[in-house]
Formats: C-alpha cells, structure tokens, sequence
C-alpha cells in the first residue's frame, strides 16, 4: 500500500479523555476515532488489525470444527423474558421499544437468540455436537466506558456456543474450546495465561479466562510460583489449614477508642497486631443488609459474597444505612448484637477465639470475642481476598499477583439456557433431553488494544507480526531522487511479489515525519531507502521490537532479507 494514496491520519497528542497507552496509540496512529462515549470508528489501520485478529480467530475455530453463522443485533425481549434476564440483566442492556411499541434490546451477548435457533433446529442426538460462532458487534452499556477498545459499549466480539447430548459431550466441547484459544493467542504472538474464572452455579473448573499478560490489565491474577495454578483474584481460593480454635473462656470487655476510624488507628491505639481485629463489613444485597467479616489484614471478595449471600446486586452500604443496624461510626461497627439477619464470616476466623471488633457504639471496640459464643453466624466461607504471597491452594508454592487483560472466556452453561428455553431432543432411546451448553467468547476489539498495552514504547506501537496491519514499513527518504525512487519501488515491488503487506512511504514529507510515523504505526520491519546508504550498496533495516538496526546489503538483498526476516520473527517467538 502506497502512503499517499492511503489514509493514515496520525497525531502528535493524544486526546485529553485518554487514560491508558493502547487508546493514546490507536487514537495517535490514526487506527480509530471516538464517536461518543466508548463507540469508535475503525479507520483503514484499525480494520486491517481487526481483520488480522479476526482471521486467526476465524481460522482456528473452523480447524476445531465450529461453523460460522451471523446472527441478528437486534433481539426481542420475548427471548429474553423467557430466560429470566430481561429483568436481571441491569443497565448494561440498552432496551428500546419498535414503532408497534414492543420491546427490543441491542445484542451483548447471543445465548438467547441462538438457544431459540437451535431448539427449533435439533430434534435428534444424531444433531449434535454441535459448535456454531460468530464474529460481530456487541453492544453493553457499560457504566464506565472507557480506556477505548480495551472497554467500549459498543465492540466487536466472537462467540460461540456449543451444543451436547450429556455432560460428558459438553466437557469435551470445552476441552476442544480450550485448546483452540490456546492456539489462538499463541499464534498471535501474545504472552498470555489461562486462568480460572468464576463459574458461579456450575462449579468445577469450567470457567477458564485468557489474559493477555500486561502492567496495565484491568485484572488481577494470582499465579503459582511453582506449579500450574493461576486464578483470577475475584476467584482465586484462600487457602487454609482447617485449624479451628476451642470455646473462649474469657468474656468479652468493652474498651474506649476514641478517633479510630480505621485498623490501623485501633492498632496504634491498643498495641496490637491487625491480625487480631476483625473488620466487619457491611453491604447492601438486593435491598437486604448483610456483613461480612475478614480479619484486618484482609480484604473482603465480593465477588465470594456476592455468590454466597446469592445477590444480583452488592455494594457497600451508605452512612444512613449503617445507622439502621449499628449505633456505631463507621470503624466500631461489630458482630455482636449487630441489628443484621445474616452474618458471614472468612472461614479462617474460625482458627481464632479472642478477636478485637467494633461494639456498635461509638468511640469503643470489643476484646476478646469468640464468635462461636458471642456472635451469631451464618456461615464461615471462603469469602476474602487472596494475598501476595499466600500459600497455593492447589499444588505447592506460594501466589503471585500479576496484572492482565481478559481477551477470551470459555464457559461451561450447562442446562441453565436450555431448561430456561425448554430446547430438548430426543436421545437413542426416543427419550427428551435438555441440551448441555457451553459458550466461548474473545474480544476482537479487545485483542488488538491488550496487544498494545503489551507491546509499545515511548515512541509508539510494536506489533506482533501476526496482528500487525503492515508486516513492513518501507520508508522512501527522497522522492525526488530517481535513484532512490528506483531502488524503493523495486524493493517493493519484491516485497509484494511475497506477499509480505507493505506500507510504502512514498509522501512527500521530511525523513524525520516519516521515522516518527512508522514508530508510531508500529510494523515489525522497517526499511530505509536513502540516497547515502544506497551509495554504500545498503538499505537500513529496523527490528521495531528491539529497536536494534542493521545494514542490509544490496547484493543478495532478497536473500539477506529473508534471512533477517525469519530472525525478527523468531524473536516474538513465532
Ligand atoms: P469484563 O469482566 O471485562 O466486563 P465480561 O465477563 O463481561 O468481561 P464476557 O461476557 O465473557 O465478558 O465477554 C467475552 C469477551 O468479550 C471478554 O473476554 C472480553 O474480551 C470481551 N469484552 C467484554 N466486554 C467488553 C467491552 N466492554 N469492550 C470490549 N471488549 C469486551
Ligand atoms: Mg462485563
């Protein structure tokens, strides 16, 4: 592709709303342009990586079998009301209504529309398995909107949805689901890690997500030090030694704190250690007020809670609330004779009977609780935040945290979708049966933001080779030279015969606007055509990954690139 006759509009600042590096890139290097808040046109750039990471994904779900359909974006609400999440799906359904005045929502996501596809389509478990997908836009009103394609309401996703006789078919299908993300995102060229998600009502490890490894992820991620565990930290399970303490035979006494409004503060205060006070949350949970208690040194998980308690909604409690249950301020709230119906409590506290708490008045705290004797407790889970450093629950070492960005999710549905929208078939025995689903979901959009977080400099964009829109950047340093002119369209016209996508800078602009550009753009290659290398016998070629440059001689030249090509190549590990 030849610069002039190509659309590339690149900046030098990048917009003011821009908080994380892949949307100050993608605005800067002329790939996307907001439209409104977290919607975005794709410019020419833009859609040539979409397309990249769009053809790997395509590529790799037909290989596993999966057959591509495309299914509307716009979906009744009758669909919806029948699986029970018209109701439950909160605001990030955007709902509107036709002009007969029924009711309609913007697609986030497929399980409806292609359960009531399919149930209409299988009769027989002849049929099955079946895998289908799609690659299309999605549109979720997000609260926050932001960070451009890492997180935008409307962006370009694949999913897919498989469907089996029994459980066994269904694990298979996930298994197969697993390894063709795997082989995705390897052949992207991307560091990444399988973790275990949330899987909510199904339990066992049918939930995997795949983060692209990166400072800047939205996500935290506990990792085995040695050993093969890794979980996302909404799931990541604390591990404990199942040590439960005896009954206290001290009683409980009531000490004054004044201007404590936190652990740290009652630690100063008393002269003891956060381990020994228990923080005792509060949280709103569809209307109901319910507490949690973690240790001080913790933090709790509420994503654990949430799936306790059983809630649609959670969130912290607000000044007026708290007054409803405690008499206490906020940090001598307690357990004890807490105006709350259900109390949970981190299954470690368990291990201990002389805990510090609030006294649900102000300025004064409880020693030497024993919750067992003082307390009444619903139940004692795993309900806090794993640590850095925390022993591995499963398998030896310890965790570390790390940072990622979910690029891909795999889920087993089981029947939830199929019994909700009553999709059977018959088995070999002319018997009806639910179908056993599993879902597949990768972020197209996603994929090519995540993989500049993980790969830029200050200077610009590295792509992966299999993700970037031009494989080459051929910089023409004089267009006015014949010679150079010469030698740069043979080289390009070499480089095409290849197949290797070029983009050939032929504009008539200063050698500086042209280096800062292809930096910027970020192909893997670049290669300098001037009027003193040519004097030499020589281009100069840029490894942008490493920044490191080389002279590439003239004689042999179709050699030598080849050669230093494959090098390149090798170093994204390809
Ligand atoms: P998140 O926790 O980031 O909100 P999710 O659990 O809602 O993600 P899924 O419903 O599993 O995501 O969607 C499948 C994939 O779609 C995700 O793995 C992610 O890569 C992508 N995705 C989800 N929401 C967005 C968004 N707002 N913008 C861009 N990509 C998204
Ligand atoms: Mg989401």
């Amino acid at each position: 592709m030849r610069f002039s006759q190509y659309y590339i509009p690149t900046l030098k600042e990048a917009p003011a709303d821009a908080e994380v590096i892949s949307h100050k890139l993608l605005v800067r290097a002329g790939m996307i342009r907001k439209l409104t808040s977290g919607i975005y046109t794709y410019l020419p750039l833009g859609v040539r990586a979409l397309e990249r990471v769009s053809r790997i994904v395509r590529e790799e779900m037909n290989k596993a079998g999966a057959l591509e359909i495309f299914m509307p974006t716009v979906q009744p609400s009758d669909l919806w009301e029948e699986s029970g999440r018209w109701q439950k799906y909160g605001k990030e359904l955007l709902r509107f209504k036709d002009r007969n005045d029924r009711d309609y929502c913007l697609g986030p996501t497929h399980e409806e529309v292609v359960t009531a596809l399919l149930r209409g389509e299988i009769r027989s478990y002849r049929q099955m398995p079946l895998n289908v997908y799609q690659i299309q836009t999605k549109f979720r009103d997000e609260i926050r909107p932001r960070f451009g394609l890492m997180r935008g309401r409307e962006f370009v996703m694949k999913d897919a949805y498989s469907f089996d006789c029994d459980d066994a078919g269904a694990d298979k299908s996930y298994e197969i689901m697993y390894r063709a993300y795997e082989n995705i995102f390897r052949r992207m060229g991307l560091k990444f890690r399988a973790v275990e998600a949330d899987s909510g009502a199904i339990g066992g490890n049918f939930s995997h997500e795949f983060m692209v490894l990166a400072d800047t992820g939205e996500d935290v991620i506990a990792v085995a030090s040695d050993g093969p565990y890794a979980a996302n930290l909404e799931r990541a399970e604390a591990a404990w030694s199942g040590q439960e303490a005896p009954l206290s035979q001290t009683a409980y006494e009531e000490v004054h704190t004044p201007d404590c409004p936190t652990v740290e503060a009652v630690c100063r205060l008393l002269s003891v250690p956060a381990t020994q006070i228990v923080k005792t949350m509060l949280y709103n949970a569809d209307g109901e007020i319910v507490a949690a208690l973690v240790r001080g040194d913790r933090e709790v998980n509420e994503i654990k809670l949430k799936n306790l308690v059983g809630a649609t909604e959670l969130e912290l409690v607000t000044a007026e609330e708290i007054a409803t249950v405690s008499g206490g301020n906020i940090g001598s709230i307690g357990p004890v004779g807490l105006k709350v119906k259900r109390i949970f409590a981190d299954r470690e506290l368990l291990g201990g009977n002389d805990w510090i708490v609030g006294a649900n008045k102000p300025d004064a705290h409880l020693l030497h609780v024993d919750f067992k004797r003082d307390a009444v407790i619903e139940a004692y889970k795993d309900l806090r935040q794993v640590q850095e450093g925390d022993p591995c629950p499963r398998g030896g070492g310890k965790l570390t945290l790390t940072r990622g960005i979910e690029v891909g999710h795999v889920f087993k549905l089981g029947l939830k979708y199929s019994e909700a929208m009553n999709a059977k078939f018959l088995d070999e025995n002319g018997k009806e049966k639910f179908m056993v689903m599993g879902c597949y979901g990768i972020g197209i959009s996603r994929v090519v933001a995540a993989a500049i977080e993980q790969n830029h400099d200050e200077y610009g964009i590295k792509f992966p080779p299999p993700l970037a829109p031009f494989h080459v950047s051929l910089l023409n340093l004089d267009i006015r030279s014949e010679q150079v002119n010469a030698k740069a369209d043979e080289i390009y016209e070499f480089l095409q015969a290849e197949g290797i996508e070029t983009l050939y800078d032929d504009r008539d602009e200063r050698p500086g606007v042209k280096f800062k550009d292809a930096d910027l753009i970020g192909s893997p290659i670049q290669l300098v055509v001037g009027g003193k290398g040519l004097e030499r016998g020589i281009v100069e070629a840029k490894d942008r990954r490493t920044n490191e440059k080389i002279e590439l001689s003239l004689e042999n030249f179709k050699r030598n690139f080849k050669d230093w090509r494959e090098q390149v190549w090798a170093g994204w590990g390809l």
